[in-house]
């Protein structure tokens, strides 16, 4: 098993985030990597630096509009200053989307405006996505550990495992929209990577919140099964996607998998809730599979409803390994500093048995 991770990825440091109407302290700091790199070092797990493979990956998911913006909004951004007008610290929109709610529909326009306002309101669907000066270089760096995991994999065939300590996380980014401190989906960048080698691939996402983006990039494919465990959205974030009825469409339906699991589930709730997922991922046999891994789930995360243990992470591991599949874990959400790094140990040691 190897690691993937590039010290670039801590250049993005948020300054801010939008929660309630109350401008809050970010919780994506960069501490968070610090103790997931902890606790590979003290399992003797390779950490790799991935090579730089520059935009071609990220444009087989996301629109190359998108990625212009993300790009360069930050330089566009200030050059908005003028006799009497500083714009803000970071990129942060004024605007909210238009979101036309269909399905059917799994790509916009390019934003018709090349203005940096508008497009801001365009490209980040919320206020948790601010742009600083090197936000683009963790994004397109973190995308990079997310390939090399997949390349890594493909090399490896049949019980080939890697982990790519993506921060930051993807799965709310759809293919021309950032949302929840997401900007480029490195699931399903590591999915289209895994699809050079692999028929079929399932993305399964155990983060606490719907993993929209990966959703909304799959949703009209059957080539790539998406499957998402995250608490009811009817009361969380992402709030308008991640409902049961969520099935796929066109060539896609049946393809799409949601299990919103009601506020408060513990162990015994989310581990259940799992083995049925991994019964539709069976019927579907992937021969490769993606894990959108988030410890948001924890009972004690600064922004969790659920109630996930550590018992419940090593359970999560254990199915995982016992599936058999050709596996890239994806770093996502998981924010209670103190304990990441005991999460991912306690998952290691039910993925990667051999290695505890
Ligand atoms: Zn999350």
């Amino acid at each position: 098993m190897r690691a993937f991770f590039s010290d670039d990825q801590l250049l993005h440091q948020p300054r801010q985030f939008m929660r309630a109407g109350r401008l809050c302290e970010p919780t994506d700091v960069p501490a968070r990597a610090a103790a997931l790199q902890a606790t590979l070092a003290t399992r003797g797990i390779d950490l790799a630096v991935a090579p730089d493979y520059g935009r071609a990956p990220l444009e087989t998911v996301h629109s190359a509009a998108y990625l212009d913006f993300l790009c360069e909004a930050y330089e566009r951004w200030q050059a908005l200053a003028r006799p009497g007008f500083e714009p803000g610290v970071e990129v942060l929109p004024n605007l909210s989307p238009y979101h036309n709610g269909k399905l059917d529909q799994n790509r916009r326009p390019d934003c018709p405006t090349d203005s940096v306002i508008a497009q801001a309101g365009y490209y980040l669907g919320d206020l948790s996505c601010p742009l600083g000066p090197h936000s683009w270089r963790s994004i397109l760096r973190s995308a990079h550990s997310a390939v090399a995991a997949a390349d890594y994999v493909c090399e490896q065939g049949d019980g080939g495992m890697a982990y790519a300590l993506c921060r930051p996380s993807g799965h709310h980014a759809h293919s021309d929209r950032a949302g929840g401190f997401c900007y480029v989906n490195n699931a399903a960048i590591a999915a289209q990577g895994l699809l050079k080698r692999f028929g079929k691939v399932a993305v399964l996402d155990v983060d606490a919140h719907h993993g929209d983006g990966t959703q909304q990039i799959f949703y009209q494919r059957s080539d790539v099964m998406t499957i998402s465990l995250h608490a009811d959205p009817a009361g969380y974030y992402p709030f308008y996607t991640g409902y049961a009825n969520e099935r796929g469409y066109g060539a896609g339906y049946g393809y799409n998998l949601n299990f919103p699991l009601p506020h408060g589930t513990g162990d015994a709730g989310f581990l259940a809730a799992l083995d049925s997922a991994l019964d539709a991922l069976r019927d579907y046999r992937p021969q490769a599979l993606v894990l959108s891994l988030g410890f948001d789930t924890y009972v004690d995360d600064p922004i969790s409803v659920l109630a996930v243990g550590m018992d419940g992470y090593r359970g999560i591991g254990e199915r995982i390994h016992a599936l058999g599949v050709p596996t890239v874990v994806v770093q996502e959400g998981g924010y209670e500093v103190d304990a990441i790094g005991h999460a991912l140990d306690t998952f290691l040691s039910g993925f990667a048995p051999a290695m505890a």
